[in-house]
């Protein structure tokens, strides 16, 4: 017998029909003895809807109204998920964040998890009922709904799991494990049947949303046993077999390159001619973290008239925020003027390998070269390069390079 978390993800849960083959599933694994607990995303296309609703009131809108509307599409399937099990006879329960309770830090829109009990989810569990709680959503400090950021259903499915103290937490999805880049843009993306905790956690950081980035931390820090599977795929009536995020160690032929990912969810900012004197970083950026916009990568220019341009990039969904508190700040910063650009997209290659190999970021440059791509900014970690470049050129970048790195499926 084993005790496991089973997260769902939107296209799982997109139809009557397939939360009704969810049910299936959960009930399987109640049949085979085990103690499950569950984790629903909205319906595919729904928080999108809903986000969609705040922002056209509102670019600039209050995020505890935006938790409080984008929130709700959990709240549908994880009741329609408990009647679903409870048709088929299985003893089932919907609970919100806020009812378990997932205790959440105040940063609405992106909050963290604080703490979550999972006293009551073993009692049940204990007790033969499956407890369908709705992802995404906990409460904050002041009792107002939060939501863990965008893809938070995957976090919420690890943090339940590490307080049950779960055996497993399988996250079903619409792919049938973690691939070496998004299989959706490259046909010949090959499966990882392991891959390390902290690869995968580079990969999501970057744009592989398989994960979101936040529940490879929590898994990596809790040791949670984290497997990504089909929720649609099947072998011999049983689940086919996904990708399990492992320690390093555990991982026998490691690549120099395990995966590739991108993200276009970026916009690039240029501060034209700031003052370059000793504290301009420090006021360009204060304000900016102030108001919770988070600046990705950054390059400073060096100037022979005492000015310099600072460019750096942000998530597209934080540009208007930004470009108000650059405003604001307009004179004390003493700038000449703004330019921004939200038609770019950030390319990464991650590999843990890359401690010990020299060349991979070389062979980046050369390969988007040979295609005429234009690299507009570079970063770099210890296990990852990345480029930023026009948005039209994604999907020829991740192909040319995952044949360049050797990584296509034979
Ligand atoms: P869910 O709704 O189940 O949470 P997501 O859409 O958030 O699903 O994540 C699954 C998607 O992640 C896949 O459909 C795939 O397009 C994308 N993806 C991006 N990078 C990868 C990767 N390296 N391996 C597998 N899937 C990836
Ligand atoms: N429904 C939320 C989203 O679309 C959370 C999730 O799916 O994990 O971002
Ligand atoms: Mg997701």
């Amino acid at each position: 017998m084993s005790r496991i978390v089973m997260k769902f993800g939107g296209t799982s849960v997109a139809d009557l029909d397939r939360i009704r083959n969810v049910a299936r599933r959960v009930k399987r694994e109640v049949d085979a003895g085990n103690e499950v607990a569950v984790v629903v995303s909205a319906m595919s296309g729904v928080t999108n809807q809903l986000v969609g609703y705040v922002d056209s009131l509102s670019k600039l809108h209050d995020p505890r109204e935006y938790d409080a509307v984008v929130a709700t599409g959990e709240n549908v399937t994880s009741g329609l998920l408990a009647i679903a099990l409870q048709e088929l006879g299985v003893k089932a329960r919907s609970w919100q964040g806020w009812q378990i309770p997932l205790r959440t830090d105040d940063a609405f829109g992106k909050a963290r998890i604080e703490g979550v009990d999972g006293n009551l989810l073993i009692e049940r569990m204990q007790a033969g009922e499956v407890s369908v709680v709705a992802g995404f959503q906990g409460i904050g400090p002041d009792n107002r709904i939060a939501t863990l950021g965008r893809g938070g259903s995957d976090t919420s499915a690890v943090a339940l799991a590490a307080a049950v103290k779960a055996d497993r937490c399988d996250i079903y999805t619409d792919v049938d494990g973690v691939y070496t880049t998004d299989p959706r843009i490259v046909p010949r993306a090959r499966k990882l049947p392991r891959i390390a905790y902290e690869e995968m956690l580079e990969l999501a950081s970057v744009g592989a949303k398989v994960l979101q980035t936040r529940s490879v931390e929590l898994a990596m820090k809790e040791r949670v046993r984290v497997q990504v599977l089909s929720s649609f795929a099947e072998a011999d009536g049983g689940d086919l077999p996904g990708s399990l995020v492992v320690d390093e160690d555990e991982i026998v032929e490691k690549e120099i390159v395990a995966g590739i990912a991108y993200s276009r969810d970026e916009a690039k900012v240029t501060i034209r001619r700031v003052p370059d004197r000793p504290g301009i970083a420090a006021s360009i950026f204060g304000p900016l973290s102030d108001a919770g916009v988070n600046v990705d990568m950054i390059v400073q220019n060096t100037s022979a008239d005492g000015t310099t341009d600072m460019t750096f990039t942000l998530s597209r969904t934080d540009l208007p925020r930004a470009q108000v508190v650059m405003e604001e700040n307009k004179e004390k910063l003493g700038y000449t003027e703004i330019l921004t650009d939200s038609n770019v997209a950030k390319i990464s290659v991650v590999g843990v390998g890359m401690r010990s190999h020299a060349g991979v970021a070389a062979t980046m440059f050369k390969t988007l070269a040979a295609k005429g791509i234009n690299i507009e900014v570079i970063s770099t970690s210890e296990i990852k390069v990345s480029v930023l470049i026009g948005a039209e050129y994604t999907e020829l970048a991740v192909r040319a390079l995952h044949t360049a790195y050797g990584l296509d499926a034979a």
